[in-house]
């Protein structure tokens, strides 16, 4: 069972593998816990204070060096994603891994008081940007024998909820995209893409968008990581366009 496996030391020895939103919450657990497990990590975000410490943290721990990608999705161009394509080049020539983790919530409130612009943002941050990304870095993922793409939905991005705006509607449009790309790339079996629900899990974003909660009653990024390695390591080779849950439904 994914929700409790138990990931040799060395699963993803000699893998690449960028993270996005590294700096905090659960891509920062990602990453610690995917370096711990053996791979070269990518921290790209757009705090660059936060990925220094995570990169600092992972020295410290002796893991493989790690290497830091600064990059905000709202207002990143295609010429910044092919730029980030060729750095990567130079330097690793593959990508064994791509997690999807970067997001913005948005506001979650009525849908007729909805700011376009801040919809908009939303947008380009949870499935625009990750878009293109991905497009600029195929390439090097098909240089990968074994390349797990991961995207990150939200039990909304399942079933629409009231008020939950672009939020929803963005991870809707992440779970539909998976769909398209797993399909085109069926027939190659070094590449697949999957998407990843987390679950109620204890960030500062959960807290802004339940801000009454409890966040003791959470699950942490740390206990829902059994998933995050099964789908990025080798247990989970040849399984693509399937939608996935880090944790159980919550009773
Ligand atoms: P956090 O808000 O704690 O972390 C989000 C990360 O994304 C931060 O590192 C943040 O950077 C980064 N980020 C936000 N905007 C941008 C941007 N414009 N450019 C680059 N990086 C950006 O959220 P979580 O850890 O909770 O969420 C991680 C993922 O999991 C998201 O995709 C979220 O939608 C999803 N999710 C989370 C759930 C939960 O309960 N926590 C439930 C369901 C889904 P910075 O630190 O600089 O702000």
């Amino acid at each position: 069972c994914k929700i409790d496996y138990q990931a040799s030391p060395d699963l993803l020895e000699n893998r690449i593998i960028l993270v996005t939103g590294a700096g905090d919450g659960i891509g920062r657990t990602a990453a610690l816990s995917y370096a711990r497990h053996g791979a070269t990590v990518i921290l790209l975000g757009r705090t660059i204070e936060k990925l220094e410490r995570v990169y600092d943290e992972i020295e410290a721990a002796g893991g493989p060096q790690p290497a830091i990608f600064p990059l905000n999705f709202e207002g990143a161009t295609l010429d910044d994603f092919h730029d980030m394509a060729s750095t990567l080049d130079k330097e690793f020539g593959r990508l064994d891994g791509l997690l999807h983790n970067a997001g913005l919530l948005g506001r979650i409130t009525p849908f007729e008081q909805y700011d376009p612009e801040l919809w908009e943002q939303v947008m380009q941050v949870n499935i625009n940007g990750p878009i293109w990304m991905t497009q600029a870095l195929l390439p090097l993922l098909q240089q990968s024998q074994d390349a797990s793409v991961i995207f990150t939905s939200s039990s909304v991005g399942r079933k629409g909820r009231a008020y939950w705006g672009a939020y929803s509607v963005s991870k809707f449009a992440t779970e539909g995209f998976v769909e398209v790309i797993a399909d085109e790339f069926e027939s190659q079996a070094n590449i697949r893409i999957n998407t990843l629900n987390p679950g109620a899990t204890r960030t500062q974003m959960r807290q802004s968008a339940y801000p009454g909660e409890d966040p003791d009653t959470l699950r942490t990024p740390e206990d829902i990581m059994p998933t995050y390695l099964w789908l990025m390591g080798p247990a989970s080779t040849g399984i693509s366009g399937q939608k996935f849950d880090a944790q159980p439904p919550r009773a």
